[in-house]
């Protein structure tokens, strides 16, 4: 097998698993052994009913009895299991079927996670084994993949199987150079990442395949840095009147950091050599406003610039803000280009940027991609350039546009490392933040403490401001029994009504959700309704996390906050305390347990980015496995840029000695 097939050449790889497997991006051989697993399954003996507590992932076996089964809004089966150390409950949410195939009296194996259910210990959601199935499992680590609806992992690891037999990985790094620095060879990595006999073997395998992302990425980055110095600017700003208005007519004023990166970005424009910036600030220190001012001078010099960021809903943002600041005062011409139009309407927005129509357009990286040909193209912004890596500024240069090019991060990142990882460009970075901002006040809670954050999140709303609620899923799966936004958007609703009535009146709250599985068209008409106040409480999946700016929003309530990385529980906290109002963050636990009270303190007490990273590394220490992942950071499968610090200094010299 060549890794460049199609899956389809698998054996036991139809049309369907294709189709599905397309939904995580797999659709090569390669796409397949690189789909790492997330996790690793021990099984191991069933314990004892007695020695079971809250949070632990248990087999039990015994006989079963007092079955039972409600069919309520939610459908909800249930039984007891004994053996000769005790009984437990064992619980199945919305699989009704489970009644039939238990008969009670007869002895099982179940595996689940324990919860507290009121007084007494529930597995919830356990999986049935045969005894010769789970003997066999107990013998190695069994990967747990990212999946989708219809595929599982026990498909996923089989196709792997097939496969791995049956390929030539190239090794790339001598034997010498692996010897010296603990790296397995390429091919044994990969075997050894799916199929671990022990977390050693596992972490060991990881170190490699780490290694090889950031060599990949450094050697874009030094060809990017290698073409760079021959560039010319052939774009030489020097009017910044227009900006001297525009920042006159700003409600604020620049923080200093602001004005001294415009300034910087001032002389680079102006300056013989196209600009290749970087701006890092964390969340919040107005970054856009700096876009917006680079953007408008390279317009009124006579060219265009484009805006480039990585969600739909941002796009969406952005060309609002641009439109109402640029449009009337400035005779600007923006244009938005998004997933969502039809394919008559990007038509037409491609025609308005060939001729120059269109002074600034904004969008996702369809911008760059699809049969854009820009009149004269000055100026890229690439916002949150952590969600997109090289490939962005490698896509212009490919199209045979050379723009100056300023992108913007939130990740806060050490500068040594960002001198490694941006090796191609200037570095600026905003460490204040507006002045009027009061900082955020955070708290940790269990769910017991819900009612009372509703209740609090009412009160903020009475008093005009709105709320952000996140849940980790779309919708119920069987899988997981973690908050999803589709019931959790119900069951809110239904609360606050009773709230209402019980209070003698109609409650008058307006709940909308929001998820990565809408419509664009949807998914900007509840943005842009939340954006002018037309709803209340958004509930939403991470979608929400990158980017978005709604100043009246002051609260953020993070449901089954365990599951998320702190990176990104940092930037979902974000997306309050944007106004001159006291906000709130209320991360809320979905289970109990010691590591988690001490990440979550972590936010609690670090309004700072730079902070949470550092103390977050500092609890997890580089031997993690995979701990809970940075999320989405320059799209690297397994590399973590605080863990694998060293990793990257070494693939950094590896690069420069080749
Ligand atoms: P980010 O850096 O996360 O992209 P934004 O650019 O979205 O942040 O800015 C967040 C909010 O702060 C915006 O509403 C913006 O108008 C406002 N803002 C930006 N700069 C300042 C400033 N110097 N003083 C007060 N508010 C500011
Ligand atoms: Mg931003």
């Amino acid at each position: 097998m060549d890794l460049l097939e199609s899956i389809r050449n698998i054996k036991g790889v139809g049309e369907k698993s294709a189709a599905l497997l397309a939904k995580l991006d797999i659709y090569t051989v390669a796409d397949l052994v690189h789909h790492y697993p997330r996790d690793y399954d021990e099984f191991k003996l069933p314990v004892p009913v007695n020695e079971l507590r809250e949070g632990m992932v248990a087999s039990v076996e015994g006989v079963i009895s007092r079955l039972t089964s409600m069919n309520g809004r939610k459908k909800v089966v249930t039984c007891y299991l004994s053996d000769r150390t005790g009984a437990v409950k064992l619980v199945w949410f919305n699989q009704p079927y489970i009644v039939k195939l238990l008969k009670p009296g007869f002895r099982y194996l179940f595996r689940g996670t324990v919860k507290r259910d009121n007084a007494e210990f529930a597995i919830m959601q356990p999986k049935m084994y045969g005894r010769n199935e789970y003997i066999k499992l107990m013998e190695a680590l069994s990967p747990v993949y990212e999946l989708t609806k219809g595929i599982t992992s026990n498909f996923i690891s089989k196709s792997v199987k097939q496969v791995l037999g049956d390929i030539e990985f190239e090794e790339r790094l001598p034997a010498a150079f692996r010897k010296e620095n603990d790296l397995v060879k390429l091919s044994d990595a990969i075997k050894t990442i799916h199929f671990p006999k022990t977390l050693k073997d596992a972490l060991a395998a990881r170190r490699r395949l780490v290694f090889d992302e950031f060599f990949e990425f450094l050697m874009a980055v030094r060809r990017l840095k290698e073409e760079k110095t021959e560039e010319k600017n052939n774009f030489i700003i020097t009017d910044y009147s227009c900006c001297t208005e525009l920042l006159k007519k700003l409600p604020f004023s620049l923080t200093s950091d602001q004005a001294k990166t415009f300034e910087t970005i001032k002389k680079d424009m102006s300056s013989k050599q196209l600009m290749s910036r970087m701006i890092e600030g964390d969340v919040g220190s107005g970054k856009t406003i700096i876009a917006m001012l680079s953007s408008l001078a390279v317009v009124k010099a006579g060219y265009q610039a484009a805006i480039m960021v990585p969600t739909e809903v941002l796009a969406k943002q952005h060309f609002a803000d641009f439109e109402e600041l640029l449009s009337k005062e400035f005779g600007v011409n923006v244009a938005l280009l998004s997933g969502a139009m039809t394919a008559a309407q990007k038509k037409k927005v491609y025609k308005t940027i060939e001729d120059g129509e269109t002074d600034i357009v904004i969008g996702t990286h369809a911008l760059i991609q699809e049969g854009v040909n820009f009149r004269n193209l000055a100026l890229a912004v690439i916002d949150e350039q952590h969600r997109f890596g090289v490939k962005q500024r490698r896509a212009l240069k490919e199209k045979g546009l050379n723009p100056h090019i300023l992108s913007m991060s939130a990740t806060p990142i050490p500068r040594s490392l960002s001198l490694i990882l941006y090796g191609d460009m200037e570095l600026s970075v905003i460490k204040e933040m507006p002045k009027e901002r009061l900082p955020i006040k955070n708290c940790v809670v269990d769910t017991g403490y819900r009612n009372t954050a509703l209740n609090f999140i009412r009160k903020e709303i009475l008093s005009g401001h709105q709320a952000y609620i996140i849940c980790p899923m779309v919708e119920y799966s069987e899988d997981s029994d973690g908050e999803n936004v589709i019931e959790y958007t119900e069951e809110i609703k239904d609360y606050y009504n009773m709230a209402a009535l019980k209070e003698g009146h109609r409650d008058s709250i307006r709940i909308e959700f929001l998820h990565g599985k809408m419509k664009a068209a949807e998914k900007n008409e509840i943005m842009e309704r939340f954006a002018t106040g037309n709803i209340d409480i958004l509930v939403s999946t991470t979608v929400i996390e990158v980017g978005v700016n709604v100043k009246n929003a002051t609260v953020m309530m993070i449901e089954n906050s365990e599951r998320f990385g702190l990176a990104q529980l940092h930037q979902l906290r974000g997306r309050v305390g944007r106004g001159k109002w006291q906000s709130y963050c209320i991360f809320m636990k979905g289970c109990e347990g010691k590591d988690i009270d001490e990440r979550l303190d972590i936010l609690k007490n670090n309004n700072d980015g730079f902070k949470v990273a550092e103390e977050d590394l500092r609890l997890r220490g580089p031997g993690d496995l995979f701990g809970v992942r940075q999320s989405g950071e320059m799209s690297w499968k397994l590399a973590d840029i605080y863990a694998d610090a060293d990793l990257l200094s070494l693939a950094s010299e590896y690069v420069k000695a080749l």
